[in-house]
């Protein structure tokens, strides 16, 4: 992806783009919450706070500051003033959080329908099949752990054609900013407050954002469920992490709530110092380990040879409980999300016909494109590119086509003989109201033409017919420049009495 130049009024070439969106990417201060003067001024104390409050991420031009806490340390890019959001599809946002837990859950059961519908896309992508035979390798030997915990964020992006609040997708494994979320809330209240007596913001319509100590409920209610004094709660991580303060944040709150201790292993340690007892507890120099966190297992990436692969196989095997497990790790695959939206499938799961049509009235329009009958929605997309969003099963950001690429690749993939279509889901593009923000990068900011995405935290324990937990977290709104397709920093806030600033 390409650098931001930072500066006043930058005017960038397009990427891909409509031209509704060439339109609307200059910036116009009259439409901005503030002034460029106030802006100017607000800067600095916003910097100053972050780096008070550890909103901070490693700086990858310093050495080693994504492997030493407390080497090279920046502050997190963040948007100066939270977001406008309307509050009533904040809360529509919030009410769907513990229905997509029950949800995740109930469809993690169904091991026909996870076979079947990853078994289409196991022939075209090797990391998807691999986790498939993991997952069925388990299924034969036995699940070990009935103790099941879901830490999710559900994304959403509010469609500004039809003001229809839409899901784009639900993370199960490794979501990022529990621990920074609730610091960026901070942050806005803070910043607001500056400027409530001489604007109409108020930091009152800031919400409260308690994520960090909600996903640590979460994993305490876990390791307290296993009841081992002694353990220590796994967290999974990348041998270079430059986002570890979020990842600190949920261990240095796990400690100082609960007295819980964490530790932290890429997959490669884990291969090397860790065993299963006999009694079939995950033990690691020594420590018995009773909850397994990955922050890590999500991409290809982590799987650099059979090492890691085996260390998965080893948690998997134990009586950890692990977050997430490989079948909650599968539900959350695109794949899946495309089959749930398919006309009756919700039914299986949930009883309750409200909550069905609420989940369903968050679905945008997903197609799978193995078979015969998406010849017309490839054709289509084909025709329209600018209107779909093509998705592989990958996770972590800038693995989706858009715009003319659409066209190109899925015309590539049906002049293989279509055999690689299966990987792949196809998504209604989603087009959000456009805002004007001052977004701080490096502690320089750039006046930008923005849009903006919604993430609802939740967290769900269950152990066996006995759910726990089952709550919303938190939330985080992640702001990106309108032209670009991906990436963003953090925001969130309520202008209005009918908006929540986020
Ligand atoms: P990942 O698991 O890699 O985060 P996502 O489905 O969240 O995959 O896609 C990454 C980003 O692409 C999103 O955060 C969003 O900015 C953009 N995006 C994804 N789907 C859509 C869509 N249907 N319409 C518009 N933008 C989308
Ligand atoms: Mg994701
Ligand atoms: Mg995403």
């Amino acid at each position: 992806r390409r650098r931001k130049t930072l500066g006043l009024f930058a005017r960038r070439a397009m990427e891909t783009s409509t031209p509704r969106e060439i339109e609307e990417a200059q910036f116009s201060e009259s439409e901005a919450l503030i002034s460029l003067g106030v802006a100017e001024e607000l800067i600095p104390e916003a910097l100053v706070w972050a780096s008070l409050h550890g909103l901070v991420v490693g700086d990858k031009s310093v050495e080693n500051s994504g492997k030493i806490a407390g080497v090279g340390i920046a502050h997190v890019p963040f948007s100066l003033l939270p977001t406008p959001f309307p509050a009533k599809d904040f809360e529509k946002a919030v009410d769907l959080s513990t229905l997509f837990n029950e949800l995740v859950d109930r469809v993690s059961l169904d091991v026909e329908f996870l076979k079947r519908a990853l078994g289409q896309a196991q022939k075209a992508d090797e990391f998807t099949g691999r986790l498939l035979k993991m997952y069925c390798m388990i299924l034969d030997e036995g699940v070990k752990q009935d103790i099941r915990l879901g830490l999710h964020r559900s994304d959403y992006m509010l469609d500004v054609a039809t003001g229809d609040l839409l899901q784009v997708e639900i993370n199960t494994i490794s979501c990022s900013y529990p621990g920074l979320g609730a610091v960026i809330s901070g942050l806005h209240k803070h910043v607001v407050s500056e400027v409530e007596g001489t604007t109409r913001l108020r930091s009152s319509r800031v919400p409260e954002n308690n994520v960090t100590d909600g996903f640590v409920k979460g994993l305490a209610l876990a390791w307290k469920e296993v009841g081992n004094k002694n353990a220590v709660v796994l967290m999974i991580v990348q041998a270079q992490e430059w986002n570890m303060y979020d990842q600190h944040w949920l261990s240095y709150r796990l400690k100082e709530l609960y007295g819980v201790r964490v530790i932290r292993r890429t997959l490669a340690q884990v291969h090397a110092q860790a065993k299963i007892s006999a009694d079939g507890t995950l033990v690691i120099d020594g420590r018995d380990v009773s909850v397994v966190y990955y922050r890590a297992g999500y991409t290809p990436n982590d799987y650099p040879s059979e090492v890691e692969w085996d260390a998965r196989l080893l948690i998997e095997r134990s009586s950890a409980v692990k977050c997430p497990s490989i079948s909650y790790h599968l539900v959350g695959a695109k794949k899946i999300q495309q089959e749930l939206a398919s006309p009756g499938v919700l039914e299986k799961y949930i009883d309750d016909k409200q909550a069905v049509s609420k989940l369903r009235s968050s679905f945008a329009g997903l197609w799978g494109l193995e078979g015969a009958g998406s010849d017309s929605i490839i054709q289509r997309a084909i025709k329209e590119p600018h209107r779909f969003v093509l998705k592989p099963q990958r996770e972590g950001g800038g693995n989706n086509t858009y715009g003319d690429d659409v066209a190109t690749k899925l015309q590539e993939l049906v002049a293989d003989g279509g055999d690689g279509l299966a990987a792949f889901i196809l998504m209604q593009r989603i087009f959000p109201a456009v805002h004007t923000s001052y977004l701080v990068r490096r502690g320089v900011y750039s006046a930008e033409k923005t849009v903006s995405e919604l993430g609802i935290f939740g967290a769900y324990l269950r152990s066996g017919d006995r759910v726990i937990l089952n709550e919303q977290s938190g939330h985080l709104m992640r702001t990106k420049v309108s032209h670009s397709n991906e990436g963003g920093v953090a925001s969130l806030m309520m202008r209005r009495a009918d908006e929540k600033m986020l």
